[in-house]
């Protein structure tokens, strides 16, 4: 009896501490009902749902896990720093999970892959599991030289603590003349924020595992979805980028608006990015070659 407690597999603090997290955020929202809205309520939860959901693909993915284009370290730290706020765990762990998902797409491997573990688990459940945190970082050890980067991973709950914090007080100081409060921006600005900017990002592992378009063959079940594409900044040409992973720019086609592309272009224009990697036949003058 006791041979067989010792071989279940005990789910370590950090599983736990995701489940009572991702509960907490989900029924914070709900917190609405209490606060009530208002303008200044909306366009907190706008501004943080765009200032971080480009950190996670302009600076996670893009950038740090495919460097898919050059930039400075400034410029590498905020994109960085907005991404770690997004409550999506710190650089380091978020790119060992990606490149691994690349690296073993659909395959027993690929924690998140709905093809092997269905729906549930592509989504969220993957995080709920002692194999999210069995990750040991050794394929996102070249982003060691950074020690700011390293710095984020490792204050990386502090950054999410202190967001709520600084809500609040805005919230507070806007207070009635904007027909506001702290707990209204609080609601708003983080949690609601922040798991509308989660399901999003999650729908890049499930919905764009499954359902959407598959101009090309990945060789995984990978899919351009039009919605994800739209709502999660070009992240949702999903089989483009499983196609060129390499590639800066996800949506190929006039009407696959990409806007963290027109970002990177944007930084482009006033010399913060440059060589981005763009697969050949969509390739123009200046850009650099991207790997199929
Ligand atoms: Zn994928
Ligand atoms: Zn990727």
């Amino acid at each position: 009896m006791a041979e067989a407690t010792q071989n279940v597999p005990r789910a370590r603090p950090q599983v736990w501490s995701v489940i009572i997290g991702m509960t907490v955020f989900h029924l914070a929202c709900l917190g609405a009902f209490y606060t009530g809205v208002s303008t200044a309520a909306i366009v907190a939860a706008i501004f943080m749902y765009v200032f971080r959901g480009i950190g996670v693909t302009a600076g996670f993915h893009r950038l740090l896990a495919h460097r898919s284009f050059k930039t400075n370290r400034v410029v590498q730290f905020i994109l960085a720093l907005m991404g770690s706020l997004a409550v999506q765990g710190g650089p380091l762990w978020w790119v060992a999970h990606h490149r691994h998902h690349h690296a073993a797409t659909e395959t027993e491997e690929d924690i998140h892959s709905p093809v092997t573990h269905g729906m549930w688990q592509a989504h969220m459940g993957w995080m709920m599991t002692d194999a999210a945190f069995n990750e040991k970082g050794t394929n996102s050890r070249d982003l060691h030289k950074f020690p700011e980067i390293k710095f984020l991973q490792r204050y990386y709950v502090w950054l999410v603590i202190a967001q709520p914090l600084i809500l609040y007080g805005v919230g507070e100081w806007l207070g009635a003349a904007y027909n506001t409060s702290g707990l209204q921006l609080v609601v708003w600005g983080f949690f609601i924020s922040t798991v509308f900017t989660w399901h999003v990002t999650f729908c890049v592992n499930s919905v764009c595992h499954r359902w959407g378009a598959q101009p090309y063959d990945a060789d995984d079940a990978s899919t351009n979805n039009v919605f994800i594409g739209y709502l999660g900044f070009g992240e949702g040409w999903h089989n483009n980028h499983h196609k060129f992973p390499s590639s800066a720019r996800h949506g190929l086609e006039w009407w696959q608006l990409d806007l963290t592309w027109w970002l990177v272009r944007l930084m482009m224009l006033v010399g913060l990015a440059s060589e981005p990697k763009i697969p050949k036949q969509f390739r123009k003058d200046g850009d650099a070659a991207a790997g199929a």
